[in-house]
């Protein structure tokens, strides 16, 4: 049985959160003496000399509704690396304590463990980079705290299988963080619509990629009541900043031009990836749920330093197990994605 006070470390279960002036006193109204802002206004043309709304009820409000999710089981970071460095820090023991990732996947969840000084266990994905839900949920042992997976999945593109998730999450009793970070551009559905079911269930989404927001840093996680009260009582107080707060909720009133972005996006990845085919030295392009594709080549470190020097930047993940000579293309615009052809023309001469 999943017991979330059981997995939680003793000094965030016992601890007193900060609180903030906002905090205190939560009506608008009023002479505000009390939070030692500048009463006087700003050092900039625009007015932000006033503390945020600590728990960004107007963003989670709007979010419920895109989302169908309740306000309360909402939690907004600066960026999705703050929910996963909140999980590390609110279950588990520096030294003691163990998560389970899945490579090749998304490098932060590796640095996040080691600045937590977490025991990482790797269970890899299959050679075709399916899930091992057997092999992870062999990996678990008395101290495993969290298992990160990512679906679908940096670098390689594919979403997990829903059932081996299920099967992950349904055998664990600890938490299970599942990273949607690409859900938007994926034919697959959310895991959102089932949050409800699965109380050690940590769903992470973002606005940095289909929203086109990253600049901002905000990051979503969305889990039980009782999960999202303990990320909110170990975070920064102030974590999102007000001028955030306020160009996200433009942006969700704006949805159309996400959705837009999307379909744009998914015009340009079929155009690349059939011109991609075209080159002898790319073995292989992995089928993609996400907004950018991985290829094999022939040889990852020579394109990749041929392309930088003509000014096309792509990720190599030449050196990483099961992606040998692979790389990392985001879908561009088309003119971006022209640049890139022309540069791998020349390279091909
Ligand atoms: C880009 C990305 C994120 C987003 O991180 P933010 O901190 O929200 O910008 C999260 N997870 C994965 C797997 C990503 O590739």
């Amino acid at each position: 049985m999943f017991d979330l006070n059981k997995i939680l470390r003793d000094n965030i279960k016992v601890l007193k959160p900060y609180t903030s002036a906002r905090d205190e006193y939560k009506g608008t109204e009023g002479t505000f003496l009390d939070a030692n802002e500048n009463a006087f206004g700003s050092a900039t043309a625009a007015l932000h000399n006033r503390y945020p709304d600590p728990l960004q009820w107007d963003l989670k409000q709007d979010l419920s509704t895109i989302k169908h999710v309740p306000a309360e089981n909402i939690f907004i970071g600066n960026g999705s690396d703050e929910a996963i460095d909140l999980l590390f820090r609110s279950f588990c023991r520096p030294g003691i304590d163990n998560v389970i990732i899945t490579p090749p996947t998304y490098g932060m969840y590796e640095v996040s463990a080691n600045i937590n000084d977490v025991v990482l266990k790797k269970v890899f994905l299959s050679a075709d980079f399916e899930l091992e839900a057997d092999k992870v949920i062999e990996a678990i042992n008395e101290n495993t705290k969290i298992i990160l997976l990512c679906s679908p999945n940096n670098p390689t593109g594919n979403c997990l299988d829903a059932n081996d998730i299920i099967k992950v999450v349904t055998s664990f009793n600890g938490i299970v963080a599942l990273d949607e970070a690409y859900i938007d551009f994926a034919p697959e559905k959310s895991f959102l619509s089932s949050l409800s079911q699965y109380p050690n269930l940590v769903i992470l989404q973002t606005f940095s990629k289909a929203w086109g927001l990253a600049n901002l840093r905000l990051g979503m996680a969305f889990a039980s009541k009782e999960l999202v009260q303990i990320l909110n009582r170990v975070k920064p107080p102030y974590n999102i900043n007000g001028l955030s707060q306020a160009l996200a909720l433009e942006a969700l009133a704006n949805e159309k031009k996400k959705n837009e972005y999307v379909e744009n996006m998914l015009i340009e990845k079929k155009k690349l990836s059939f011109e991609l085919g075209k080159f002898a030295f790319i073995t292989k392009i992995y089928p993609s749920d996400a907004n950018f594709i991985l290829v094999k080549t022939t040889g990852g470190n020579k394109i990749y330093q041929f392309l930088t020097d003509n000014k096309v930047i792509v990720r190599n993940r030449s050196s990483i197990q099961l992606i040998e000579n692979c790389l990392r293309i985001t879908i561009g615009t088309a003119n971006e994605n022209a640049a890139l052809l022309s540069a791998l023309a020349a390279f091909a001469l």
